[in-house]
């Protein structure tokens, strides 16, 4: 062990001895996030786990940290998909599991959230009030604190927005151990600079986000599902090009193939109950009205015809509508044992379709199948690249770079959702420039004076 055994034994002083974990096989399973096979840095085992139950806590872990020079990287739910909870150097875990608090204050429409409550804790405590948090960022097993220093999106953004959206105030521990208390229960606030935003994906490097307010919405009484099978790629995008810029605003707006979500429904022991069409829309519109549903359920259908849909499907089914939405989820699951690297390229709105014919390109000069789906309605495309036959390891990484390529001539980014992590710092330097590295470098130098927070991520090496 490369700690020291007097930083182990303040460390069980500080949370007790039962919270600190220092045994192989238990130490297995925060080793790991979800980031694919091909791309996942490989852990260091010379960690100790520490589980704190409280902000006090967590700063007294952080100032011990600080003391003995030790690494911290946090943990959350270990869903994350770019190695962001993957320890790399020896040091500490800091798991925020045991803080999974989650009140719903329903007068004001907010939910006071501890760091280790999971996304599904918080969809079921609010829903108990009749209130809902409508982000849907794939696993429900994230943690809050993940979902914020992730700034995670979802196929459920188009309306509410993502995890940024949400983030009213927040409560960090500094990596020096002190505790900043940010924002308030309003929806406007103008006091001071917003700080709590520049911890809303900063990926851990500048601070453990401990508590935070999210906004809540009041459950909307009418929700449909309405899926559209196409019979070419291009009238589907002309359809959801369409969609977007008549104003109505949906809940989500998903794109996938035939391929891809019979995968994920097989996957699943399920059936894609859609025969016609190898090309889909997803559209889930959620209302407080149900005349404005039927009406807008109507102009989908409309649309979709126009642009010469087959046969659209539509539902407002409770467990029809979850179903759907489950198998549009497990798509990443399905294919994840042959994927190389998942990508999460997003490109301005009016370019989706040209993004995708590039990807078509790349798919069609390689001979290989490039999966793609994703949040159409807010151009945010996921490409699995797998794990091809007779392809070297830097031949999968140029694949993936052909395809951020492709995003960055339209004037895309090479991720909308899952960060930079472990695994794109090696992008940063020439996509975001210099100037950005050093401008991080002086701020994590300000916080985080001895570089114990979240080391070998976001920021590229010195
Ligand atoms: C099946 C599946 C589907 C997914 N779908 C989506 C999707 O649609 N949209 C999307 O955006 N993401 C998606 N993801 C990615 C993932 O769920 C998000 O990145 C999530 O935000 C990570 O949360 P976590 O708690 O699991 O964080 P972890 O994986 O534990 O950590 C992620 C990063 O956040 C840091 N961190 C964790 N907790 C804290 C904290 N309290 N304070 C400061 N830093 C912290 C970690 O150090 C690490 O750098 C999906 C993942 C899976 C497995």
């Amino acid at each position: 062990m490369a700690l020291p055994i007097s930083l182990i034994n303040e460390l069980k002083s500080t949370v007790g001895d039962q919270w600190v974990i220092i045994e192989e096989k238990a130490v297995e399973r925060y080793l790991y996030d979800e980031t694919a096979y091909g791309v996942r840095p490989q852990p260091v085992r010379d960690i100790v786990v520490v589980k704190p139950g409280s902000t006090e806590e967590v700063s007294e872990v952080l100032k011990l940290a600080n003391k003995y020079k030790a690494k911290v990287y946090i943990r959350g739910g270990g869903t994350g998909l770019v190695g962001g909870a993957i320890p790399t150097k020896p040091g500490i875990v800091l798991s925020l599991e045991r803080m999974d608090k989650v009140h719903v204050d329903s007068e004001n429409m907010v939910a006071e959230a501890e760091a280790g409550a999971t996304l599904g804790k918080l969809i079921e405590e609010a829903e108990k009030h009749n209130l809902m948090f409508p982000a849907h960022p794939g696993d429900e097993g994230a943690f809050i604190g993940g979902l914020i220093a992730c700034n995670a999106g979802g196929s459920r953004a188009v309306k509410t927005g993502v995890m940024r959206n949400y983030v009213l105030g927040l409560e960090v521990v500094l990596p020096t151990g002190e505790v900043l208390k940010l924002g308030a229960k309003t929806i406007k606030n103008n006091f001071g600079y917003n700080l709590a935003h520049l911890f809303v994906g900063s990926e851990g490097v500048l601070g453990v986000v401990t508590k935070a307010y999210l906004r809540l919405y009041p459950k909307w009484s009418y929700t449909a599902t309405i899926v559209v099978p196409f019979d070419s790629r291009v009238k589907a995008f002309k359809t959801a090009k369409k969609l977007l810029f008549s104003g109505l605003i949906p809940l989500a707006l998903e794109y996938f193939d035939r391929r891809v979500i019979e995968a994920s429904a097989k996957h699943l022991g399920l059936q894609w109950p859609i025969m016609e069409g190898d090309y889909f829309l997803m559209v889930i519109l959620a209302e407080a009205l149900e005349d404005v549903l039927f009406l807008e359920l109507e102009y989908v259908d409309k649309a979709a015809r126009e642009e010469g849909s087959l046969e659209p499907f539509a539902t407002q089914r409770t467990d029809e509508q979850k179903t759907l939405l489950k198998i549009r989820s497990e798509i990443f699951t399905a294919l994840k044992k042959d994927t190389f690297d998942i990508l999460d390229t997003t490109v301005p709105l009016g370019s989706v379709d040209k993004f995708i014919e590039a990807v078509m390109d790349i798919e069609r000069k390689h001979g290989v199948w490039l999966p793609v789906y994703g949040h159409v309605g807010d151009g945010n495309i996921h490409i699995h690249v797998l794990n091809y036959q007779g392809y070297t390891r830097e031949q999968l990484i140029g694949v993936s770079e052909e395809i951020y390529e492709a995003a960055l001539k339209l004037g895309g980014v090479i991720t909308g959702e899952h960060g930079i992590g472990y695994i794109r710092r090696k992008y940063v330097r020439r996509l975001l420039g210099d100037v950005w590295v050093e401008t991080m470098r002086k701020l994590k130098g300000i916080l985080d004076p001895n570089k114990v927070l979240n080391p070998d991520k976001v920021i590229p090496e010195e």
